[in-house]
């Protein structure tokens, strides 16, 4: 399921502190896979990802590069598009940006120490032929050495802000490259990867007593004619309506609707009585039904489609793919007993 990234400004700000502060405490290198898998371990929003972090660490105290690339690739990366890659290119350029920032506030530190060292020991000395003239050079050098603190640590913490703003645009870029990973871009509902997602996570819960959890499959009837009849692109204009019927359907309620195939398409039901699951199915059947495929220009209705549905309910050794069969067998008693109607398996 799609992470949400909600933390304000300020709490985004002492996050980001905890996830540099993490990733420290490990061996592999400052990128934004490290990040990503340290940020959303610290920000709590990937119980998976916090299971099997929380595991490697009980096993070695420092994960390695290959230990955060493998939590990453298992339960970070949801997609290799495009706008991930961008954004995961970007973010590398903050945080190498901050670690540069923080890196030259070190030396400066550094040389401030040696300052002020080498001034404590002109005092430490003590010779009574050391005067006040003597320890001039040094005072000047500590003087100048403050002023220069002062401008890097400045720099530093703008740096930290303007990191701080960046990631945050980032996360953004990296959700919605999140949901489109998921999306599909013609019905606007998951796709089959959503679908397997939200799927797998509703099959590792068990439902509470008297409810269970349902899964409807739908298939257009005679789809191939509408295309043949009347061009692949009403045909898709009939996929982007169905689309909206699954939307508006499952609104309100906590289905989850996807096209899984070509015309094919899924409402996973957590949690829900049968008699539940059929009334669904029954509303998509009828609205389906009430669609009307009108020639562009003059608004005449030219077709209507129907829809087949097969309904089952989860039961105890059922899997994934055990309760997608069995509602795939009902849908088949669907289509053979006359097409637009719903069989519970
Ligand atoms: P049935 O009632 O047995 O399901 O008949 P059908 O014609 O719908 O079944 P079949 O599976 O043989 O055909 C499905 C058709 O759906 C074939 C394909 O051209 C069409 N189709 C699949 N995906 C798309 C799509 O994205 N756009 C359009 N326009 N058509 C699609
Ligand atoms: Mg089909
Ligand atoms: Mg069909």
């Amino acid at each position: 399921m799609a992470i949400k990234y909600n933390q304000s400004q300020p709490e985004s700000a002492v996050l980001l502190r905890q996830v540099i502060a993490e990733m420290g405490h490990h061996d592999a290198p400052f990128n934004p896979a490290t990040f990503a898998v340290c940020y959303e371990v610290q920000a709590g929003i990937n119980p998976r990802l916090t299971e099997a972090f929380e595991q490697a660490k009980r096993q070695r105290q420092r994960l390695s590069a290959d230990d955060m690339a493998a939590l990453y690739r298992d339960h970070v990366a949801d997609a290799d598009s495009d706008a991930t890659e961008s954004a995961r290119g970007e973010l590398q350029r903050v945080m190498r940006g901050v670690a540069e920032s923080a890196a030259s506030t070190g030396s400066t530190a550094r040389a401030y120490g040696s300052q002020l060292a080498g001034l404590s020991q002109a005092l430490g000395a003590g010779h009574a032929t050391d005067d006040a003239q003597s320890l001039r050079p040094r005072l000047d050098a500590v003087a100048s050495g403050t002023a220069q603190m002062q401008t890097v640590v400045a720099a530093f913490e703008q740096s930290l802000r303007e990191g701080e703003r960046e990631v945050e645009r980032l996360r953004g870029a990296l959700e919605r490259a999140r949901i489109e990973a998921v999306t599909d871009a013609l019905s606007k509902l998951r796709n089959r990867k959503g679908f397997n997602d939200v799927l797998r996570e509703t099959l590792s819960t068990r439902p509470p007593a008297g409810m269970a959890h349902c899964l409807a499959v739908f298939d257009l009837d005679h789809f191939k004619r509408v295309n043949d009849t009347h061009g692949h692109p009403v045909g898709d204009t009939v996929i982007e309506t169905v689309g909206q019927v699954l939307t508006r359907v499952s609104s309100g309620s906590n289905a989850f609707a996807a096209r899984i195939g070509g015309e094919e398409f899924a409402v996973v039901m957590p949690s829900t009585t049968q008699a539940q699951a059929v009334q669904l199915a029954e509303s998509v059947r009828n609205l389906v039904r009430g669609m009307k495929i009108r020639k562009r220009g003059t608004q005449e209705v030219i077709a209507t489609v129907t829809v087949s549905a097969g309904i089952a309910a989860w039961v105890p050794g059922d899997d994934a793919a055990s309760l997608l069969s069995a509602a795939d067998a009902a849908l088949y008693r669907s289509k053979q007993s006359g097409r637009d109607r719903v069989t519970v398996a």
